[in-house]
């Protein structure tokens, strides 16, 4: 018995997947063998009677190909474009692919401004809980199409945070391309050391989380150390694993060893608000 076997207990799931993690690295069009398989798993899931919220990245990296552009561009109204066009592409793709195993998927996008006004940010827990009540799979992006620095996110590593604390999740799985937290780049240090189960965030682990996010993607390590804060002190435990091998997923749905664990500890003190206040002073 794994002592992460509580892990299949949980009910209420968040899973983020990266745009890096969503296209060949080769051509940047989609792994469709690759979301075939986080559908089956999600779907799979809600069969067995949990709720899954599922924060999909790829809208600029869908548009990007989709325009037949060579790269990013360097404008925002340039993404901005490449976000209308492929976030419409990205949820084609997830609803066909969701209705070939009869579940329902929706489309949320938000903005800072949705988690800023009361009024929206309860409009937004109330329509979350009613779509999860319905059984129904919930895709949520940034709205990268009207948000401006002021009141975008930036990331989709803190949005699926966010999303895990007003939810109430009870887990967050952030799947990249990285098998989880190390000490140090694995890619440029070969004594970097796998970090296994992370109980407090302290300025130790937020050292390790320095470094660049991937060319397609916005997040890199200390993103996903941020949202982990969130997760955790709103009293979800979270996951980074490897979206290399989706039945990985599975396996970490079953409660296997597998991926970075960083401990739930709830906070009495919790407030959302502030998180994305905090989150605001940085920009
Ligand atoms: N919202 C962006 C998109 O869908 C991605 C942001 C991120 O990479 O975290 O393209």
């Amino acid at each position: 018995m794994s002592e992460r076997d509580y892990i299949k207990d949980k009910k209420r799931i968040v899973i983020k997947i990266g745009s890096s993690s969503l296209v060949h690295a080769e051509t940047g069009d989609l792994n469709l063998v690759r979301i075939e398989k986080l559908v089956r798993i999600i779907t799979d899931q809600c069969n067995e009677g949990k709720e899954v919220v599922l924060v999909s990245s790829g809208a600029i990296a869908v548009g990007i190909k989709a325009l037949g552009l060579s790269k990013r561009p360097d404008h925002k109204a340039g993404e901005q474009a490449c976000a209308a066009v492929g976030q419409a592409r990205l949820m084609m793709v997830y609803q066909k692919l969701f209705a070939e195993y009869l579940r329902t998927a929706a489309q949320i996008l938000m903005t800072k401004n949705t988690m800023i006004d009361p009024e929206s940010r309860h409009n937004a827990r109330s329509t979350f809980d009613e779509l999860l009540k319905m059984g129904v799979v919930p895709i949520v992006n940034e709205n990268d199409t009207v948000s401006t620095d002021e009141i975008e996110f930036g990331d989709n590593d803190t949005l699926s945070a966010i999303v895990a604390a007003l939810v109430h999740a009870d887990l967050l799985i952030l799947l990249t391309d990285k098998d989880g937290l190390y000490t140090d780049d694995p890619g440029k240090n070969p004594d970097a050391k796998f970090i296994d189960t992370v109980d407090v965030i302290d300025d130790n682990i937020l050292a390790m989380g320095k470094g660049a996010g991937s060319s397609v993607g916005k997040g890199g390590m200390s993103t996903k150390i941020s949202a982990a804060r969130i997760a955790t002190d709103s009293g979800a435990d979270m996951i980074i694993t490897n979206a290399d091998d989706m039945n990985k997923l599975g396996d970490v749905l079953e409660g296997k060893h597998i991926g970075t664990l960083f401990k739930a500890h709830k906070n009495i003190n919790f407030h959302l608000i502030d998180y994305i206040s905090q989150n605001e002073t940085k920009q």
